[in-house]
C-alpha cells in the first residue's frame, strides 16, 4: 500500500495489528475515524487508554473486572461451592449469557498447549487448588473447548485435583469436538451445563 501521508500509514499498521484485521480493513477504519468529530476520536482513544491503566484482574478467579474482587465472587447470591473451570473471560461472559449457571468461576488463562509453548505453570492452576483448600468447594466443572488442548488441560487438572474431596464434572459434550465453548449458542450451552456429567465418566470410553 503506497500512503500519501506517514501518520495514515502509521494509524493503518496500528489497526492491522489487531485479530482479523487486514489493511483494507485498517484503512477502512482509519478513513471513519478521521470523518469522525475530534470529540468523538478523543474518547474511543481515550477509552483504549483508560482501559489498559485501569483494568483489574479479580484476585480470587481471575476474571476481567474493575474491582479487585469481581463482582461474581462478591456476590452472596452466587453458590460458593461451586467452581467452574474456564480458559478466558469470553467463556465467562457465554455462560452468564446462558442464565443457567449460578456458581462461581475460574479463569485459567488459556489452556495447556505444548505445541505453543504453554506449561501448567504458565496458567492460573496454583490459585485454583488454593481456593479448593481454603474454602469449602464442593463441586469443580470443568468447562473448557472441546479440542486437543482443552483435555490436556483437563486432564491435568483431574490429576492434581482428584485426591481433594470434589465432585468434578465436565460439560456435556453436546458441543462438537473442536467446538469453541464461547461460541456454542446459549441454549445449548445452557443445557451443556445443566446437564454436566462426572468426568470419570467421559474416560474408558
Ligand atoms: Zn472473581
Amino acid at each position: 500500500m503506497n500512503f500519501s501521508s506517514k501518520l495514515l500509514e502509521n494509524a493503518v499498521n496500528e489497526f492491522g495489528n489487531l485479530p482479523g484485521i487486514g489493511k483494507k480493513t485498517a484503512l477502512r477504519l482509519v478513513l471513519h475515524l478521521l470523518k469522525e468529530s475530534k470529540e468523538d476520536v478523543d474518547t474511543f482513544a481515550s477509552s483504549i487508554i483508560t482501559l489498559k491503566n485501569n483494568i483489574k484482574y479479580c484476585k480470587t478467579c481471575h476474571n476481567i473486572s474493575d474491582f479487585d474482587i469481581c463482582e461474581i465472587c462478591n456476590s452472596f447470591k452466587r453458590d460458593h461451592s461451586l467452581i467452574c473451570v474456564v480458559e478466558d473471560t469470553r467463556d465467562v461472559m457465554a455462560i452468564e449469557n446462558t442464565n443457567q449457571y449460578n456458581g462461581l468461576y475460574h479463569v485459567l488463562n488459556g489452556l495447556i498447549s505444548p505445541m505453543d509453548g504453554v506449561g501448567p505453570a504458565d496458567l492460573m492452576i496454583d490459585s485454583l487448588v488454593e481456593r479448593i483448600k481454603n474454602q469449602e468447594v464442593k463441586e469443580i466443572i470443568f468447562a473448557l473447548s472441546a479440542t486437543m488442548e482443552g483435555d490436556t488441560t483437563i486432564f491435568y487438572l483431574h490429576k492434581k485435583l482428584k485426591d481433594f474431596n470434589l465432585k468434578i464434572s465436565t460439560l456435556a459434550r453436546g458441543i462438537a469436538f473442536g467446538g469453541e465453548i464461547e461460541y456454542a449458542d446459549e441454549i445449548t450451552l445452557g443445557r451443556s451445563i445443566t446437564t454436566r456429567v462426572p468426568y470419570e465418566n467421559t474416560l474408558n470410553k
